[in-house]
């Protein structure tokens, strides 16, 4: 059974509004006064505004290094969603599999936040050669732009992690990969005319749908040629058109047109050079463009750049996440996500990372979202774990 303090304090969190658009300080100045009666100090990072902020916390201080436990502060919004109960007002009952704890962010992620705090003691009072830090972000959801504040003042500072563990909702299985998740918007500028008077006009949506075919034809060559990467249920990367608006009146050749778009790329292929392959399309059209209005053209604007995760199965936090998660030597398992995480982040800042939490990303961002308490249970099963380790393997 989960116990009544981690219980309380996931209800806690829960009732706090931290949508990504909110600001999240309620929750970091709760976390850090709760560590504060503990003794241990915070490192807070704020956002350019200080709306939100990043919580970094060390418990063992004066160990050599340590292993994060991290998540992500915010959450996603749930206009339009039905849902059965105040998504704001945590409540335990029955549910597809058993009793759960029921409201947004009980799964993605804040349960994982409560408990990693709720064993804050544990971690104090542990004998484990390492330390563990706490690392709670902003704007995860949005496109992982805490976290980089966050690591960016961890190198500042010299602190330089043993390893770190994500915890965004896996069952507890620990998962290895992630696809990338990079998003564009490109705004399209032509020149408006009469309708009569195509030849004098640059039409933005007919260039705009150009672009598009553009992706749709990359998109179509990812699924023909790429090497597939065995596990993702999509075993290739994508491309998508998300948005696209443009246009005022049947009759006016359209000035203006937008869209937003986005790859998926696996962790084994470049999102980066994707997006040149795109720009250095559009420049060809522009040219094009240019000759008729000189004012006529393509702005790009980065949305997210969340970079894929590679960890390994072979990785010291990897069998560390194994053994704590209960599987036995001869069964050991790793999974692959579908989602963006904010690991591909901290194994890009030379921190082994493995994604591990309780809960399924199936009920993340849905509307009555749950974690089981069987799964709080194993989670918190796993921080015991961490606690009373002798080793990091
Ligand atoms: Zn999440």
């Amino acid at each position: 059974m989960v116990s009544t303090r981690s219980l309380e304090l996931a209800q806690t969190l829960v009732r706090m509004n931290t949508v990504s658009s909110r600001s999240n300080l309620e929750l970091i100045h709760f976390v850090r006064d709760e560590l504060q009666r503990l003794g241990v100090a915070s490192r807070i990072t704020f956002s350019a505004d200080r709306a939100k902020a990043n919580l970094f916390a060390t418990l063992g201080e004066g160990k050599p290094a340590g292993v994060i436990l991290s998540g992500h502060t915010d959450t996603v919004p749930w206009d339009g969603q039905a849902w059965s109960s105040d998504p704001l007002a945590p409540e335990v009952r029955d549910g597809p599999e058993g009793p759960s704890l029921y409201g947004r962010g009980s799964a993605d992620m804040k349960s994982f936040i409560a408990l990693a705090l709720a064993h804050a003691q544990d971690f104090l009072d542990s004998r484990a050669p390492f330390a563990v830090h706490l690392a709670f972000s902003y704007d995860e959801e949005v496109g992982c732009f805490g976290v980089r504040e966050l690591i960016a003042d961890l190198h500042d500072a010299g602190i330089a992690p043993l390893a770190c563990i994500v915890g965004e909702p896996t069952g507890m299985v620990p998962a290895i990969a992630h696809k990338g998740v990079y998003r564009y918007q490109c705004c399209v500028r032509g020149r408006e005319a009469h309708s009569s008077l195509t030849p004098q006009s640059v039409n933005a949506i007919e260039m705009a749908a150009r672009m598009v075919c553009k992706l749709r034809d990359m998109a179509e060559g990812f699924e023909r040629d790429e090497p597939r990467y065995a596990g993702f249920d999509v075993p290739f990367s994508t491309a998508s058109v998300g948005q696209f608006h443009g246009g005022i009146a049947d009759n006016v050749v359209p000035r203006d047109a937008v869209f937003r778009y986005e790859f998926r790329n696996l962790p084994t292929a470049d999102a980066i050079s994707m997006q040149k392959e795109v720009l250095a399309h559009a420049d060809i059209a522009a040219a094009a463009m240019k000759k008729v209005a000189p004012e006529a053209g393509f702005t790009f604007e980065t949305i997210c750049e969340v970079p894929a995760f590679l960890g390994s199965a072979d990785d010291a936090v990897t069998r560390l996440a194994q053994r704590l998660a209960g599987q036995h030597e001869h069964a050991r398992r790793t999974t692959l996500v579908a989602f963006g995480t904010e690991a591909g982040l901290f194994k890009s800042a030379g921190i082994p990372t493995v994604v591990c939490g309780p809960g399924s990303i199936a009920q993340a961002h849905q509307p009555d979202e749950y974690v089981s308490l069987e799964q709080l249970a194993r989670c918190e099963a796993f921080l015991r774990g961490l606690a009373a380790s002798e080793r990091l393997q």
